[in-house]
């Protein structure tokens, strides 16, 4: 077999998946045989060795035996296998198991544009089949073909292919995916594989071959937005490159790029390629280098796009994950999570339904968790934001794999919400515009206030005690001789915020003035206390992302609705019973509890004193763990 990497054929990649034992190699050994791919003298010498030991000859063994090859030529890609037809060039992906195939697929190292999905027709469609059909779906492969293979065991029986056709099809339609066709064949006699099968003159259809060639190549994603994964920096001289390969859009020398997740602007200054004429630009599909003009550290997992078109940058977002590993994917544990060239630390935010990947049932049951071979939609949450797009808009930085320990355990696609996007506008103006560090550092003004900054974010339903506690603690802490500060809602209305109403958008706004302002607090060094009901999780969320790590200290303070109907010391539950007030949380606004706070203080059960102690307690163990002596 050739390496035919540098031809100039048409090249299109494609993925065959099937049930164990329904047929794979045989097919493979088949298609490379009738499409003349097989190298001189290879079948007759198989053969030949087979009927020397009184063995029928098996196609299989063919695929076998090129495989071995295959391992021990290290000049050729062992990850893929190559075959030719009059039109264009093949590429098989590997898919040794789905685990494997899933990994592949998901890390982009093997990016198949289409799939042949081989069904036995003796045993039907099984379990694995319904997988498979589940996974194309997920990883974005719409050209599906379904192979009915071994035709000659029901005595190529047009009934029973019918009948698989119309389960497998009904199955299908239910996960979204309509195949483009279904084909009787029998790889082992070569019916309907290069030429049309006389034993089935029943079948009008098109032959595995006219399918293949019918399969369009999906353009490269050119016109997409720019996405150029940084896989590494390399110093030659006083230059710096930055090699990565394009997955989406295209790039030219001067155009600005804003490297996510740093949001560093520069100019792209030279285009660099290996071995390749010099041009001054590039597209989906190069691996390239890259020079800027103003020198800014960025490092391997940063993703460079136009400044006109970032990806979103979020440390939430919602997912749909198939997940393959022994042990279950389970809420409050933490795994890795790999997008692009990305990596983070990530744990189950919220489940919301879990599928049974091959009767897509839902799952209902009380822990959270995902198990083997299910599907769920939910949502992750990172450490740190990382950069993503919606799978449906851009495909390689639309999905991701979970590592669990050091194996590849799972995988999915970015769905589509209601994510914040950056402004072009916003980045526009954030490129002149600095983080002033000053000379004073963080830890030497730790050092001085024996605490460090923070910011207490109090949330919880009114009248849960939020107030009450933030004023305490604050004389509680100045006593003890800290830098302490509550923001205090209506004082915060009276001034920074008296253009803001209480529409859901100018409420958002004033939380996010809110998280600003207090970060400036903590940056000074201030142990910043805020008590804002602040109900919805991704307001929360917000603020926590743009303090630093350690920062932001969420505070739940939690009493039962009733109880804190029962305190109601402004008498507002009894308005909003009356409907004198509109969506009153609790009563007619939802609150999202925290899932993750960094304390729960329930408020029912403790005295104020109480709540006030567990959470100096808490700053001193921090403070204690962040080596703040004096
Ligand atoms: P919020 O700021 O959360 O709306 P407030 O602090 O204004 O709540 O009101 C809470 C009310 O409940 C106060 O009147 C407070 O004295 C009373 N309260 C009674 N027991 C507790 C407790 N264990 N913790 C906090 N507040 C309590």
């Amino acid at each position: 077999m050739q390496n035919h990497l540098n031809a100039p054929l048409e090249q299109l990649k494609i993925v065959i998946v099937g049930h164990v034992d329904h047929g794979k190699s045989t097919f493979v050994g088949r298609l490379f045989h009738d499409t003349g791919s097989l190298p001189e003298g290879k079948l007759e010498q198989l053969q030949a060795v087979a009927t020397r030991r009184g063995v029928p000859f098996e196609w299989a063994n063919l695929m076998d035996a090129l495989q071995s090859e295959r391992d021990q030529n290290i000049t050729i890609d062992t990850a893929q296998i190559w075959f030719r037809t009059r039109k264009r060039q093949y590429v098989i992906i590997d898919a040794p198991g789905h685990k494997e195939f899933l990994k592949n697929m998901i890390t982009g190292a093997a990016n198949a544009e289409a799939a042949l999905l081989l069904i036995d027709a003796a045993e039907g469609v099984q379990e694995q089949s319904r997988r498979h059909g589940y996974l194309l779906n997920l990883l974005g492969i719409r050209q599906i073909v379904v192979l009915v293979n071994k035709m000659d065991l029901p005595g190529y029986s047009q009934e029973r292919f019918n009948r698989i056709e119309a389960e497998f099809r009904a199955f299908l339609k239910t996960v979204g995916v309509e195949p483009l066709s279904f084909i009787p064949i029998a790889a082992k006699h070569g019916d309907n594989i290069a030429s049309r099968s006389v034993n089935m003159p029943w079948w009008t259809g098109q032959t595995v071959l006219e399918a293949l060639d019918s399969f369009r190549v999906t353009e490269t994603p050119a016109h997409q937005p720019l996405r150029l994964p940084i896989q590494d920096v390399y110093r030659f001289d006083e230059r710096r490159i930055l090699a990565g390969r394009i997955e989406a859009g295209a790039l030219r020398v001067g155009d600005r790029l804003v490297f996510a997740p740093s949001n560093k602007v520069s100019t792209v200054k030279t285009i660099e390629r290996w071995n390749a004429p010099v041009s001054d630009k590039a597209e989906a599909g190069e691996s390239i280098g890259i020079t800027l003009t103003e020198q800014i550290f960025v490092e391997r997992g940063a993703i460079a796009a136009l400044e006109t078109a970032p990806p979103y940058e979020l440390s939430r977002f919602k997912a749909r994950l198939f997940w393959l590993g022994r042990a279950p994917f389970s809420k409050g544990r933490a795994y890795k999570l790999k997008l692009a060239t990305q990596e983070a630390e990530c744990e189950i935010d919220s489940i919301e339904r879990v599928i049974d990947s091959s009767t897509l049932e839902t799952i209902t049951r009380p822990e959270s968790f995902v198990g083997r071979n299910e599907v769920a939609e939910l949502h992750l949450r990172l450490k740190r934001p990382i950069a993503f797009d919606v799978h449906s808009e851009i495909i390689p930085t639309g999905r991701f794999v979970i590592v669990d320990g050091f194996e590849v355990s799972g995988g999915g696609i970015v769905a589509a919400d209601n994510y914040p996007r950056r402004s072009a506008d916003s980045l526009q103006k954030s490129h002149n515009i600095y983080w002033s560090r000053g000379k004073v550092t963080a830890d030497q003004r730790a050092l001085r206030n024996c605490h460090r900054g923070r910011v207490l974010w109090l949330t919880g339903l009114s009248a849960s005690g939020k107030s009450t506690i933030a004023t305490d603690l604050e004389r509680e802490l100045f006593n003890l001789g800290q830098h302490v500060y509550v923001l205090d809602g209506d004082n915060m209305r009276h001034g920074l915020c008296s253009d803001l109403g209480f529409s859901p958008k100018d409420r958002k706004e004033n939380i996010r003035r809110v998280g600003e302002t207090a970060k400036l607090f903590a940056g000074a060094g201030i142990i910043c206390i805020t008590a804002f009901i602040s109900p919805y999780r991704s307001d929360r969320d917000m603020v926590r992302q743009i303090m630093g790590p350690g920062e932001f200290v969420e505070v739940y303070v939690n009493a039962p609705l009733e109880v804190c109907e029962a305190r109601d010391p402004k008498g507002l539950y009894a308005k909003a019973r009356a409907h004198q007030i509109k969506d009153f949380t609790g009563i007619s606004a939802p609150y999202e509890a925290p899932e993750h706070p960094e304390l729960i203080l329930p408020t029912d059960q403790l005295t104020i004193a109480e709540s006030v102690a567990r959470i100096i307690e808490y700053l001193q163990i921090q403070d204690a763990e962040s080596a703040v002596t004096i």
